[in-house]
């Protein structure tokens, strides 16, 4: 399934890139998962022009067209999970349970969408003026640039690229450069599935490289983003000054607060879960676990012993719970959090390298004892298996800790008292709030995203997605 080199699809031809990039495998870096031909500026041109001229038939389509092309998608892609549940896992580290879930949601995602396709609805409206019929038509936006970071693979590409379809949409996709081979066999089966020709691009290339193309070029009509603040900063500046429509997915600094009357038992696997499974690398994972006082000692002594229990190890071993470290870049970062960490005054447990596996970027779960709100360490997404824990004297100070953050993408909080999980919900500035449940983890029926520097724009998943992949038009008509 990996021979060979991976081409980028554009008009419905595969063609080489300019350059190359090897894709290797964090748990086992003698292992090349693939080599990808990586795009220039030219080709990047090439692929918006494609899907320009792809448009017009495409969003003319009958929906039932549609409906039918995006469903075999989905299935194709459920049918086939185990074996892109393995690319993903050996491109990107997650453990093998993690990452077919992850390709079972990407076809969840085409299938919802296909649905869509039936159900969009403009409005009749009644006019002011008489003899004057009012309606809001519901309008593909054109030519969309979907841009995708590493650490959901097939899952952001897919919940971005199948609303894009759905509602007439044509698309060019960039992929991470990190793990591309995941877009590459989600093309496959977009081709297969009878896609027609340059309504879907793959463009495989560096941000850097083509950044500027994407975002200028005349015929694109709107750019969907996920990744970190500081490329959708240049990626929003680039795109405003061309007046194109966007959508911003980026960090988060996400609270878990843990109140006296938690329960914790369910307060300590929900914790581990949001903090450290994928590796920490979620957006949404727990990243500064925020405890009540009466219960902290309780609680840092039992979340200790579990994060310690936790198995790292390759991707693919089934007794594995910790899948590596994405990338040397992102170890090396994540292991400079520890000494920041440690520097600012916390007590660090854990969150090592583990050396003597040099196979692969391995690295322990860890914790930030005696943090405070304030610290680096406590401010800044780090995007590892690594977590703050802040104490707090009761429930006022949690939920104004909670929200002392520059991000505003998930939240949670574990208690057994109503009053705390209504506040909690209300108070939360937060896209999502959860009570009793891990930061991570959603449903993809209903609206995904964040406030604050977490999102811009208007939401993704579930209907939610019409908003940003259409535009209204409202017409007036005279019966006389
Ligand atoms: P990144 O910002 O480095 O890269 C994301 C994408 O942008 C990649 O495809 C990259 O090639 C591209 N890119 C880089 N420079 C560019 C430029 N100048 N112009 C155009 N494109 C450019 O992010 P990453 O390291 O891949 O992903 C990790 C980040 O993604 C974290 O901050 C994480 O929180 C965030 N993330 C957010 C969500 C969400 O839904 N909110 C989900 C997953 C990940």
């Amino acid at each position: 399934m990996t021979d060979g080199l991976l081409l980028n699809y554009i008009d419905g031809d595969w063609v080489d890139g300019t350059s190359e990039i090897a894709n290797i495998n964090p748990s086992d870096l003698s292992e090349v998962v693939a080599h990808h031909a990586l795009a220039d500026i030219n080709q990047a041109n090439q692929a918006i022009e494609a899907a320009a001229a792809a448009l017009p038939n495409w969003k003319n389509s009958n929906p039932q067209t549609r409906f039918d092309i995006l469903d075999k998608i989905g299935r194709i892609i459920i049918s086939r999970q185990d074996e892109l549940g393995q690319i993903l896992a050996r491109e990107e580290g997650k453990t093998l349970a993690e990452a077919k879930g992850e390709a079972f949601r990407a076809g969840q995602f085409f299938q919802f969408y296909a649905a869509e396709a039936l159900r969009r609805t403009g409005e009749v409206n009644e006019s002011t003026r008489p003899n004057i019929d009012v309606e809001v038509l519901r309008e593909p936006i054109g030519v969309t640039v979907l841009i995708t970071p590493w650490n959901f693979p097939i899952a952001i590409p897919a919940w971005k690229i199948a609303p894009a379809l759905a509602h007439g949409n044509t698309v060019v996709l960039k992929p991470s450069e990190i793990t591309p081979a995941s877009a590459y066999y989600l093309t496959k089966i977009m081709e297969e599935a009878g896609l027609p020709a340059g309504v879907f691009n793959l463009l495989v290339a560096k941000g850097e490289d083509v950044g500027s193309a994407l975002v200028s070029h005349p015929a694109v009509a709107g750019i969907s983003f996920t990744g970190s603040v500081p490329t959708g900063r240049k990626i929003a500046q680039g795109a405003i000054q061309n007046m194109k429509k966007i959508q911003l997915e980026m960090g988060g600094k996400n609270p878990m607060v843990i109140m006296d009357d938690a329960n914790l038992d369910i307060a300590i696997p929900v914790t581990i879960n949001g903090a450290f499974y994928q590796t920490g690398q979620r957006c949404t994972a727990s990243s500064r676990v925020i405890v009540h006082e009466k219960i902290y000692d309780a609680f840092v002594e039992r979340f200790i012993a579990e994060m310690e229990s936790l198995s790292v190890g390759p991707a693919l071993d089934a007794a594995t719970q910790i899948g590596p470290v994405v990338s040397e870049t992102q170890l090396k970062s994540n292991l400079s959090y520890v000494e920041i960490a440690r520097d600012e005054g916390c007590e660090v447990i854990s969150g090592q390298h583990l050396a003597d596996s040099n196979t692969g970027y391995f690295q322990r779960p860890g914790v930030f004892l005696n943090a405070t709100n304030n610290m680096r360490s406590s401010r800044e997404e780090i995007f590892g298996p690594l977590a703050s824990i802040i104490k707090v004297g009761d429930f006022e100070e949690a939920i104004a800790t909670a929200n002392d953050t520059d991000f505003g993408l998930s939240s949670a909080i574990c208690t057994s008292s109503l009053y705390n999980a209504r506040e909690f919900k209300r108070r939360s500035e937060a896209g999502m709030a959860m009570v009793n449940l891990p930061t991570a983890g959603v449903d993809y029926h209903v609206p995904f995203g964040g406030r604050k520097n977490s999102s811009y724009g208007s939401r993704e998943q579930g209907r939610a997605a019409i908003d940003f992949y259409t535009t209204t038009k409202t017409t007036y008509s005279f019966s006389g």
